[in-house]
């Protein structure tokens, strides 16, 4: 093992310990936090292991026009930053990252604002950011000799992990709470054939339940308490830094689910100012759904010091989650880069993902957070016209096209949730409309549409 580059550090207690010591839950057997992976060469002012800032941006930049497997990946082009592995040899890609930073010009002049971007992370293999998290974690679990991974999964790290894991010739379990994930994602997990188990139970509780398996078996964890996923899943702040051409946005804004992706962003963009990447770090703030929010009210009551698990609830699959496990590290990020914390309705959900549906992009329910807190944002003065906003788009909108059918045909929302949104609400909706097969029938519809 790299131990030499790599070692882990307890976010609770700060004790550290080597790559392969860690327990199977990849909890602390001091105090039951969390790890973090840290890589002491960098703290070494002239040591060999640091790297130098300008040699990477170019050396990243040209990897680009390599046609170098490794090369070609948005995660292990910037491998100077995450050597976790002994050989890179042994890293397992599906070719992600690399996403797409797109203008949202239609809802940034909505918002009176100019520089307004979506970085699409659903534009990864298996439709989900959690393929850049899952390259790296699978690849260590590939090198330390494992035959069988897991995950606990609202569905799409259970698609991540079933694909990469196919690809890499082992065995994967899923443990799914029973009726409450989209079926694009399930029918995934079937597809890269993983076995599959659907649980009496809601996320928090197949978590819980893995846990325990994990001590009593060599399956490998695969959820974000693992800290090789949230290493993949900080090289999108690269991606994003080298696409301001290192000058970092002024805002990121992100979903908050079990907190592990907002987590990752915060060391990525942490880590390239720490090495002198960037001048400075983005203004990180997370969004949570209003039926799934522990870390809003963790903030409203204690300044995000302590948390209370919620039941968790909202159409936003990928979100609901009631007791995240990342959250102390994703609050230290809101605090550091003086960013907010706030959650969001189904009815503000929902119109926010039909607007970035209707620029010509899409995004899973989950993802529409983003553009919803934003309005929010902005309607409470805290980001002006003209500064910079990055969201980050989580998952693909084919992950979940019954939410977006049902919204259409305005199904989605019950009528106390609607309240207060009805215009919004019918500016948006296309329903498909059942016409006669002739010219005539067809333009009259036509017409009707721009009313
Ligand atoms: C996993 C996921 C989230 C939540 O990310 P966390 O790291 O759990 O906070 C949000 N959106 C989508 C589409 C996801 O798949």
């Amino acid at each position: 093992m790299n131990d030499n580059l790599h070692q882990l550090r307890c976010f609770g207690c700060g004790s550290r310990i080597k790559g392969t010591e860690a327990q199977a839950d990849f909890r602390c057997a001091q105090c039951g936090d969390l790890f973090e992976v840290e890589y002491p060469g960098w703290q070494q002012r002239r040591g060999n292991d640091r790297p130098n800032p300008g040699a990477l941006k170019w050396l990243w930049r040209e990897r680009r026009a390599s046609s170098e497997w490794l090369d070609q990946s948005g995660v292990w082009r910037f491998r100077e930053l995450l050597p976790i592995l002994d050989s890179f040899g042994n890293a397992m890609t599906l070719r992600e990252g690399n996403t797409p930073l797109y203008p949202l010009f239609r809802n940034a002049r909505a918002l009176g604002m100019d520089q307004l971007y979506a970085k699409h992370q659903g534009m990864n293999p298996t439709g989900s950011f959690k393929d850049t998290g899952m390259t790296a974690a699978l690849s260590v679990a590939k090198e330390r000799g494992f035959e069988w991974v897991a995950c606990a999964s609202t569905g799409n790290t259970s698609a991540a992990m079933a694909a990469y894991a196919a690809r890499a010739g082992l065995r994967s379990l899923v443990l799914i709470p029973e009726g409450k994930i989209a079926w694009g994602k399930l029918s995934q997990a079937m597809d890269y054939g993983a076995v599959t188990c659907q649980l009496k139970t809601d996320f928090d509780g197949c978590l819980q339940l893995l846990t325990q398996i994990v001590k009593e078996s060599p399956i490998y964890l695969l959820n974000s308490v693992n800290p090789y996923r949230l290493e993949g899943q900080k090289t999108p702040a690269f991606e994003i830094a080298e696409a301001f051409d290192w000058n970092v946005p002024d805002h990121l804004i992100v979903p908050g689910g079990n907190l592990g992706n907002s987590s990752a962003l915060g060391k990525g963009f942490r880590e390239l100012h720490e090495l002198g990447l960037v001048a400075r770090m983005p203004r990180i703030s997370v969004i949570q759904a209003e039926g799934a929010n522990p870390l809003v009210r963790s903030f409203a009551t204690s300044e995000g010091m302590e948390m209370a698990p919620v039941e968790a609830n909202t159409r936003a699959t990928a979100i609901r989650i009631g007791n995240p496990a990342s959250w102390r590290k994703a609050a230290r990020v809101i605090q550091e880069t003086g960013g907010w914390c706030l959650d969001v309705t189904e009815a503000e959900i929902a119109i926010a993902k039909a607007e970035i549906g209707a620029e010509g992009l899409g995004c899973e329910p989950a993802s529409a957070v983003t553009l919803a807190g934003l309005k929010k944002l902005r309607a409470q003065g805290k980001i002006a016209a003209s500064e910079s906003v990055v969201l980050l788009l989580t998952g693909h909108t084919l992950k979940d096209a019954d939410y977006t059918i049902d919204f259409h045909r305005g199904t989605l929302l019950k009528e106390e949730e609607a309240a207060g949104h009805a215009a919004e609400i019918s500016a948006l909706r296309r329903n498909a409309v059942a016409v006669d097969a002739t010219s005539a029938a067809v333009l009259a519809a036509l017409k009707e549409s721009v009313g």
